[in-house]
């Protein structure tokens, strides 16, 4: 098994700890659905075209012998709590007025049916079977194998999950930390959609789970310039490395 040798860009007293780290690529959510899809992230407020990820991972994955790939979908049920065209399946959970009006993208504040949560409401999306939700056709799926996992987030009808790693709430966790684990994974690498919600929740879970971890800028694509901005500085903060494609290429780069 390669292992990536730690450039001088990746040091810290994190690094420090694994001489020789298992790096993980995570290929976050890159679905028709944010590329040209219920939700693409070209008709969002930054106006970004979600597609031109797709070169930038599939050369990071060409070319740098990452020792696992995880590929993320968004799956969600019919009937989920995120889809506004579902608001009037929950009126009677959400905080406030109950007639009040809402508009697709507002953040609401739902106080059931299982937790009090704030929930941005989205246009229906990613549904599970769908052409929607299918990882993009130009996107390099490595065949199944020891070194793949996919993951499957925001399965639960009333709670939605950003973060590969577990729903909003942190109550069901998805299998990715224990295949991780299985697979020795020290360092992981974030890339894909959207930047300032399912990158920046996987990046925030997998730092609190004691990974090493990168979000790829540049091979991210994101909803607003704002939270965009925000959430890389909240990432950075956090203790996440904020890195460009071009600082994985040297760290590959170190190997041949
Ligand atoms: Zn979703």
């Amino acid at each position: 098994m390669k292992t990536i040798i730690i450039s001088k860009v990746v040091e810290t007293s994190r690094v420090k700890k694994s001489a020789q780290p298992i790096n993980a690529l995570i290929v976050v959510d890159v679905q028709n659905c944010f590329i040209n899809g219920n939700l693409s992230l070209s008709k969002s407020p930054a106006g970004q075209d979600g597609a031109e990820v797709i070169p930038i991972i599939n050369n990071l994955i060409r070319t740098i012998p990452f020792d696992v790939i995880v590929y993320t979908q968004d799956w969600h049920p019919w009937n989920h709590i995120s889809f506004f065209e579902n608001l009037h399946f929950r009126r009677q959970y959400l905080a406030g007025d109950q007639n009040q009006t809402i508009k697709m993208f507002d953040k609401v504040t739902y106080l059931g049916p299982k937790y009090k949560m704030e929930q941005v409401l989205w246009p229906t999306h990613c549904i599970q079977e769908t052409e929607d939700a299918a990882l993009h056709k130009d996107l390099d799926v490595i065949s199944s194998s020891s070194r793949v996992i996919h993951i499957r987030k925001g399965i639960d009808p009333d709670i939605d999950s950003y973060s590969a790693f577990a729903d909003n709430y942190g109550v069901r966790k998805t299998e990715l930390h224990d295949k991780l684990k299985e697979r020795n994974v020290t360092q992981v690498f974030i890339a894909g959609l959207a930047t300032d919600y399912c990158v920046t929740s996987t990046a925030l879970d997998a730092f609190d789970l004691n990974y090493i971890t990168y979000v790829v800028k540049d091979a991210s694509r994101g909803v607003t310039l704002s939270t965009i901005k925000s959430q890389l500085k909240k990432l950075k903060q956090h203790g996440v490395h904020i890195i460009t494609k071009n600082s994985v290429d040297l760290i590959g780069d170190i190997l041949s």
